[in-house]
Order: C-alpha cells, then sequence, then structure tokens
C-alpha cells in the first residue's frame, strides 16, 4: 500500500455502478494532468454496471476504501438496513458480480491513512456503523477521531467542507460544488467530493474533486455524462426503475 499520496492527486467517491459517470469523471480528471486517483467506496450498489466499474476502479484507482454497499454486496446479512430499492438493487448486483470481484471488494479497507491525509467512506469513529455526516454535531464526531489533518469521505453524496479549529470549534465551509474551496487554516478539515455514480444535491452531472496537497486547496468538479445511456444500464441490467429516473434530477 502506497503510505503517502502524491501532492495532487483526484477523488472519486460513490460511483455506484455508474459506467457512464465514472468514464467521464476519469477522462475529466485525466485532461486535468491527475494521474493519482483515489475512490472513498460504495464502487457498487443502485447502477447498471458493477462489474465493469469495480474493474476499471481496481486498475485506475491507487487504493480503494469499503462502502456500505461494497460491503453490503459480499455480506447479505448487512442488506437488513437498506431500504428496499437498495437492497433490491444490491441483491441484483450480488448475483452480477463475479467472484473475483467480490473477493475483492470483500478484502477493501475500512480507512486508509496516508501520513496528513485520510480516506473514508462514512466515518473514521466507528467505520463499520457507517454513520452520515449530515450535520455539525456529525463532523465533529469524526473530526475528533480523524487520524490526520484533511479527511476525504463520502456516503451521503452530498459536496461538503467541515472544518475543526484549533479551539474544538466545528464549522461547515461554504462549498461551492464546482468551486475551490482553500483547505489552509491551522486545524483539521473533512471534505466530500459528492457522488460519482448518483449526486443527491439537485445536480445530475457526475461530481469528483482534485486536493492540492501542498496549496492546502480542494477543487470540486461537476462532470455531464450520458445520463440515458446509464439509465439503459439500469433497466438492461433488471435494476428497480427509481434508480434509473433519479439520476436525471440528481436526487
Ligand atoms: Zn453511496
Amino acid at each position: 500500500m502506497i503510505g503517502r499520496t502524491a501532492s495532487r492527486f483526484g477523488l472519486v467517491a460513490d460511483v455506484h455502478a455508474n459506467l457512464h459517470a465514472l468514464n467521464a469523471v476519469l477522462s475529466t480528471l485525466a485532461e486535468e494532468g491527475i494521474e493519482e486517483i483515489w475512490c472513498l467506496g460504495d464502487v457498487v450498489g443502485y447502477g447498471g454496471d458493477p462489474e465493469e466499474c469495480v474493474a476499471i476502479v481496481r486498475e485506475r484507482c491507487a487504493g480503494t476504501v469499503r462502502g456500505n454497499h461494497d460491503a453490503a454486496a459480499v455480506e447479505a446479512a448487512l442488506r437488513a438496513s437498506f431500504n428496499p430499492h437498495a437492497r433490491a438493487a444490491i441483491e441484483r448486483q450480488a448475483d452480477l458480480l463475479s467472484r473475483e470481484a467480490l473477493e475483492w471488494l470483500g478484502a477493501l479497507p475500512a480507512v486508509l491513512e496516508l501520513e496528513d491525509v485520510v480516506l473514508l467512506h462514512a466515518g473514521c469513529a466507528d467505520p463499520e456503523a457507517f454513520p452520515y455526516v449530515l450535520g455539525a454535531d456529525d463532523a465533529e464526531r469524526e473530526l475528533e477521531a480523524l487520524p490526520g489533518r484533511w479527511g476525504f469521505y463520502g456516503h451521503t453524496h452530498l459536496p461538503a467542507v467541515w472544518r475543526m479549529g484549533e479551539d474544538g470549534v466545528v464549522e461547515g465551509l461554504p462549498c461551492d460544488p464546482s468551486g475551490t474551496a482553500p483547505l489552509d487554516r491551522p486545524g483539521r478539515y473533512l471534505a466530500n467530493p459528492g457522488a460519482v455514480g448518483q449526486p443527491r444535491d439537485g445536480d445530475p452531472r457526475a461530481a469528483c474533486a482534485v486536493f492540492d496537497r501542498d496549496g492546502e486547496e480542494l477543487r470540486l468538479l461537476r462532470v455531464p455524462y450520458d445520463v440515458a445511456g446509464a439509465q439503459s444500464s439500469i433497466r438492461r441490467a433488471g435494476m428497480p426503475e427509481v434508480e434509473a429516473l433519479r439520476l436525471e434530477r440528481g436526487l
């Protein structure tokens, strides 16, 4: 395992088996000259192309942490907490995934510590509980436990930036989902690039981010992609129709 990130690297989260969105995001990161990309989990679930997305993430990303859908694809007992359509989707995906892909998903680490950078899917205080960081209280719990200066997470599918100052006070920072967020003040940061494969902030474009560790700055990117193609894949794979419909609204 690589012990430290490049000084400038890409972040992708919540791919959710959306091959069309993943390819669009990877093209954009390539155009940006990004060579190193890290994945914040949930490679599978919801979308129509789980096996292909696993293969691409395995090959292209320097490392991947385990999301709740990745874990549930492997362990059926973990699907109990899913809502009915998410459960139907992950059951179908488990059938579509090769044994090799399932083994890879099952072996992913919950958290990756790369010196001052920490990668996680939902939380690091209790990673297996897959908590949602939606408010300052949630962010405070995670920032207190964060074993590094910058933590990057997914799971909520919502771009966000949180900071804990040296006085322990946590604040949510204004976050333009296709803008730049400086992460350069004293203290610790927790940031979410948004979802590649199933954005939920009302913008259907795929999300990803570039972190400049030396410049201490996060750039959030939104990338248009072939939503109709992703919807066709979902229908062809026999996923619930709701998963196709929500993509065009980004919800
Ligand atoms: Zn997710």
